[in-house]
């Protein structure tokens, strides 16, 4: 939007609130830092600070390569910023990105994994850098100062800031709890987000939609991915095996405080009526990009133990009938771990298939090994277990294997 519609914009929007005095939102001046003694650079000294353990994060992906990718991407939307923001990618199975006002991103494996081509990432990193540029941070938080000020008077604010900043050192630890436990999940991530400290407005959500997208079509990416985006995110909502996330669209979704994926879509919908032709190559693109870490992205999906997702997930991965071995030994993984009537089953089937590819680990067949000896097929589990220590002459458990042969 142009400085001359916004400012036509905020007019009418003030002129229908009956308000006298509009509060202008000014675009971000590239490389500009506020001054310590204004409330903006006290949220941005606390960002810092949050900045800071993020960086010491375990969970901090440190792959030059992948990390230039993102970067790269990034720098196309917003060349502007290019130099501003720091991105961050943190191996977390959740589909999450948050933009902090300093300049500070995180972009989580979840996302990368579940994107389908750079399209997609493109859009999620158009929709950041748009809290960024438009200040939505800033506007949150005066309009949060504002309605305290009203009742309490300023100093909550600054309490507020100060719970704020202590609930962010804290994000990196309650993430990594939260992922020991299914339950702790969906409370402790959504909450300990960076993301959570500014709960947006809608109306800055949809904004960041909106603006975001046109970063990402005019860097030459397709106008329609948001809408291939919020479908796939309310189809894997739809196949969790849990009532309660089935039911909630934000548990599966980006940051807590976004709009339900239904209303987000809908706007998506009508800016972009038209879907753009799929192009294959566009996918196996982006596949090339994230395999070095598919298999870790897929492990550590599986420790949400929500299995009803992460097979959903799967079968997305595995449309294009690329990485058939290590996307069907962790399918067999996820009905192993599953363990429903006709489990084993279905897992004995997933190794199978995936033992048949090249790029099946190791691992396939001791697991279709154990799959064979279970279902009492004494013969295939031999062979099985024969063919894994073969491959595998060095592995720590071949005691165990050697062990389990001997009594077949
Ligand atoms: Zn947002």
């Amino acid at each position: 939007m142009t400085p001359a519609r916004r400012l036509v914009a905020a007019l009418l929007v003030a002129l229908l609130a009956g308000q006298s005095a509009p509060v202008l939102a000014q675009q971000r001046a590239p490389g500009a830092r506020p001054a310590d003694n204004t409330d903006e650079g006290g949220i941005w000294a606390a960002m810092d600070k949050a900045e800071i353990d993020a960086r010491a994060s375990a969970d901090v992906n440190r792959d030059p390569q992948l990390n230039a990718y993102v970067k790269g991407v990034f720098c196309k939307l917003a060349p502007e910023y290019c130099g501003d923001v720091r991105i961050y990618v943190m191996d977390r199975p959740y589909y999450n990105a948050a933009m902090a006002p300093n300049g500070y991103m995180e972009v989580w494996s979840g996302t990368l994994l579940r994107a389908r081509s750079e399209d997609e990432l493109a859009f999620v990193l158009g929709h950041e850098v748009t809290h960024y540029a438009e200040n939505h941070s800033l506007q949150t938080w005066r309009a949060m100062k504002n309605r305290a000020a009203a009742f309490l008077g300023v100093q909550v604010g600054a309490a507020l800031l100060g719970a704020a900043a202590a609930r962010s050192a804290g994000t990196a630890e309650g993430a990594r709890a939260a992922l020991d436990t299914a339950e702790g999940v969906s409370n402790v991530i959504y909450l300990g987000t960076i993301a959570s400290l500014f709960r947006f407005s809608r109306d800055n959500e949809t904004e960041a939609d909106r603006l975001g997208m046109q970063r990402a079509v005019s860097a030459g990416y397709a106008a329609d991915t948001g809408v291939g985006m919020f479908k796939a995110l309310q189809a894997e909502t739809k196949a969790s095996q849990f009532f309660r996330v089935r039911n909630s669209e934000r548990r599966l979704n980006i940051f807590g405080s976004h709009p339900l994926t239904a209303e987000r879509l809908k706007q998506m919908e009508t800016l972009a009526p038209m879907a753009t032709p799929d192009d294959p190559a566009d996918r196996r693109a982006y596949r090339a990009r994230i395999r070095p870490h598919l298999a870790a992205w897929i492990r550590d999906d599986m420790r949400r133990k929500d299995f009803g997702q992460s097979l959903h997930l799967l079968d997305q991965l595995a449309a294009d009938g690329e990485d058939a071995g290590i996307l069907g030994f962790y399918k067999g993984e996820a009905y192993r771990l599953r363990r429903e009537t006709g489990d084993l089953e279905r897992a004995r089937a997933a190794y199978q298939a995936a033992s048949a590819h090249p790029d099946a680990p190791v691992q396939t067949w001791r697991e279709l090994g154990e799959a064979h000896r279970k279902a009492g097929d004494k013969a295939a589990a031999r062979g099985a277990f024969t063919t894994y220590l073969e491959r595998a002459p060095q592995a720590e458990d071949r005691w165990l294997v050697e062990a389990t042969l001997a009594k077949l």
